[in-house]
């Protein structure tokens, strides 16, 4: 039997596919990649075969080791030899153009900290971490305190308030309970619901508090989900999660060069003047640490979702419990330092597959980012060692270690905004791996265009349990899609996609220039699992070895499918984007928008459907979203725009495919789809930015402050402010940019001629 139909029955080109593989079923070993020609599909077969008999556990782990050994902050002696190391090794490996980059930014460093409690009782915080039995590591006297990146230096004694997860619908509560927390000190909890600690502080600064303390629930990371370190994943009493606060939604990067690089002799703006510099003291704690004041807090029982894992009720608090906190910063100029190193494409060079994973860690960083690196040392090894085998990549692939990403996505933005202009002519698509491993559980995202061709990437790797990865993929997505609909969280993230890959794509990673700010499309790759130590001591080698990924499979296993994909695209004869793919996405995009819209909003706006209002509820589960209109906007023109860009983009996929399935290519012709394909992402930004967040200027993607992804950024933003003239504008450049996309997949259509 032909491996082809059963290899791609489900897939969505499989019609056109099917009549085109009857040909390729003639040979035996014929093989179907999309953007690939029968032939150049065999070769690259053969090619990734040779690849994936390369990477290893045993140098993932001994990679592993070495970027683990000692704690290496963004900024620091070690984090810097650690890019000579990366240059040097990639050198050995085979890299080309092998280059250190340097950026002088504003970077932040912890001086000292202290905070005692000194009412009711006396309780002077430890704010360290605690030896675990068995872990050396985690005796390294070179492990810093408690500390978060970018909060101010400052000192203040305070009554204390516990104020939930720290997002503003918990200060409306406490504001409803007759509590103000100007100038007090807010006590908040990391995850209930998740939301990036930056925001929080942001929150907290806008609040009028003083200073802000952010402490780690049990309920969420701790002894309530199970066993923890050094018997189990989870958080133990003493772990600190470090972190960044910097206001990095705002404008990412070094604050004091927003949208331009931070390059030697750069202009700087001041700091007073950068809005992604946060203006509060902030201070992470165990709940060792936060215990005894969340303990003996006053004031009214706080509500049933704001208690949390500790055994005692949980109070808003009044005047009772005072504490003095004061902590020193070294906050000001340093150097970071991005290692690029390249294999030169043997035709097509100037156009770039870029790969990246940051190198910068709170502590040791075991699985964030150091799984990542040892996955991409090995990636580079054996990329090298193909080049050496004369199978170099048609096109250049490109491969970055980025240095303060914790800090404010910092290197890649430096980078990216220094190579912008080249990168908007020559840029593919961009590989993302931040926490590589914590556990047996892929997820991958992709722009929508990519999602298709991930999906078929994963169909030739297997997983350590020996079935494909799409299929352990699609379990996973499947079991979670379910978890989501029994817990009832409408709309759960993915809960509509219609991909395996998320195509909801927020920030808090290295993506985030490349979408955001340049427009190249990307891609992100992770295996997770339970995981309770994250940006604290604990996150380290021991860890990594007992629980995250005991036999370095999943390291392995990653470093192929980083390769596989980039690969793929580097050697495609025409770039394997799926823009219909596309278009259904952005129509589920605008209709969530509409529905959580309306849900949100019950008295503002109908349903266009014949649903009462006050069927709303059940309307929920039974109204297709596609009737769902707002009141006070016409969507209608929106919704034709995406009609008329699935079409065309249809018909491409057809013409594609029987141009592929028909043979060698002409060079010329070849040269000018693969242009005109990588224009599409550029012509989804708006060169003004979303209204606000002029640095972040793509159309469809987006983040909320909380780093949580937004689709549509302007136009939802303007229609949950209720700003219709806003929000009709932001329609319009949605219309615009989908209109002139579709001319331009029209026109390369047409450059195919009839079929
Ligand atoms: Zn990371």
């Amino acid at each position: 039997m032909c491996a082809f139909y059963t290899d791609s029955m489900t897939h969505k080109r499989t019609a056109l596919l099917a009549l085109a593989s009857l040909s390729l079923c003639k040979t035996a070993s014929a093989q179907s990649i999309l953007g690939f020609t029968p032939a150049s599909a065999t070769h690259e077969i053969e090619i990734e075969n040779k690849f994936k008999s390369i990477p290893n556990a045993d140098e993932e782990r001994r990679q592993h080791r070495i970027f683990t050994q000692e704690p290496h902050i963004a900024g620091s002696k070690r984090n810097k030899e650690l890019a000579d190391y990366i240059a040097a090794e990639w050198k050995k490996q085979g890299l080309e153009d092998v280059i250190i980059h340097r950026y002088d930014v504003y970077g932040t460093n912890p001086k000292s900290a202290s905070l005692e409690m000194i009412a009711p009782t006396h309780y002077q915080a430890l704010l360290r971490e605690k030896p675990l039995p068995g872990d050396d590591d985690s005796k390294n006297p070179a492990i810093s305190g408690a500390w978060l990146g970018m909060s101010i230096s400052g000192e203040v004694t305070a009554p204390v308030i516990y104020a939930h997860s720290g997002n503003p619908e918990d200060y409306d509560l406490l504001r409803k309970n007759g509590i103000s927390v100007k100038g007090k000190i807010v006590l908040v909890r990391y995850s209930n619901p998740y939301s990036y600690r930056g925001f929080k502080a942001l929150t907290a600064q806008r609040e009028g508090a003083a200073a802000m303390l952010v402490y780690s629930d049990p309920q969420e990371d701790g002894y309530k989900k199970g066993k923890v370190d050094p018997e189990g994943p989870w958080g133990p009493e003493y772990h600190i999660q470090r972190g960044a606060i910097t206001y990095d939604f705002m404008v990412p990067g070094d604050p004091q060069t927003p949208g331009w690089a931070s390059v030697r002799g750069a202009k700087r703006i001041p700091i007073e003047e950068a809005v992604s510099a946060p203006k509060i003291m902030a201070l992470p704690l165990s709940w060792h640490d936060a215990r005894p004041l969340l303990e003996n807090m006053d004031g009214p029982v706080a509500p049933k979702d704001w208690q949390g894992g500790l055994p005692f009720e949980y109070h808003f608090g009044g005047d009772r419990v005072k504490a003095h906190l004061k902590i020193e910063m070294d906050n000001g100029i340093q150097p970071y330092y991005v290692v690029e190193g390249r294999i030169r494409g043997s035709d097509l060079s100037d156009e770039w597959v870029v790969m990246g994973n940051h190198r910068d860690a709170w502590v040791f960083g075991g699985v964030d980012p150091s799984s990542g690196t040892a996955s991409m040392m090995e990636l580079t090894r054996a990329l090298g060692e193909l080049k050496t085998q004369g199978m170099r990549p048609r096109r250049t692939l490109i491969v970055c270690s980025w240095d303060g990403e914790e800090v404010g996505l910092t290197g890649s933005t430096e980078w990216g905004e220094q190579f912008a202009d080249e990168l908007r002519a020559k840029a593919v698509a961009y590989i993302n791996v931040d926490e590589a491993t914590s556990g047996p559980n892929f997820h991958g995202q992709a722009v929508a265009s990519l999602a298709p061709m991930l999906e078929e990437t994963t169909r030739s790797l297997q997983d350590p349990s020996r079935k494909t990865l799409y299929k352990v993929w699609k379990e996973t997505v499947e079991r979670e899609r379910k978890e989501g609909q029994q817990s009832g969280q409408f709309n759960a993230s993915g809960a509509s996609n219609q991909t395996l890959a998320d195509t909801r794509i927020g920030s808090g990673s290295d993506h985030t220039v490349f979408l955001n700010f340049i427009g190249v499309p990307v891609l992100g790759l992770g295996f997770d699992g339970d995981y309770g130590v994250y940006h604290s001591a604990y996150d380290d080698f021991y860890w990594m070895n007992h629980f995250g990924d005991p036999g370095y499979k999943y390291h392995t296993l990653m470093s192929q499918l980083w390769g596989i994909t980039a690969l793929r695209l580097a050697n495609a004869d025409l770039l394997p984007f799926d823009f219909a793919t596309y278009a259904s996405n952005i129509r589920q995009f605008v209709n969530d928008m509409a529905a959580e819209t309306i849900f949100k909003n019950r008295d503002d706006f109908d349903l266009s459907a014949k649903y009462a209002k006050e069927h709303a509820a059940d309307a929920k589960q039974v109204v297709p979203k596609s009737t769902y209109e707002i009141r006070g906007l016409d969507l209608s023109k929106v919704r034709k725009e995406i009609d008329d860009f699935e079409v065309a983009g249809k018909n491409l996929n057809e013409s594609l495919n029987h141009r592929l399935s028909s043979g060698p290519l002409d060079p010329k012709l070849a040269a000018t789809l693969n242009s005109g394909m990588m224009q599409v992402e550029r012509n989804w930004l708006n060169p003004d930015g979303i209204p606000g967040r002029p640095w972040f200027k793509h159309i469809l993607y987006g983040a909320r402050f909380t780093y949580a992804h937004l689709e549509l950024p302007g136009l939802t933003e303007a229609v949950e402010k209720q700003d219709w003239p806003a929000a009709k504008q932001q329609a319009e450049i949605l219309e615009r940019a989908l209109h002139n996309n579709t001319q331009l997949l029209d026109e390369l259509n047409r450059r195919l001629g009839p079929q």
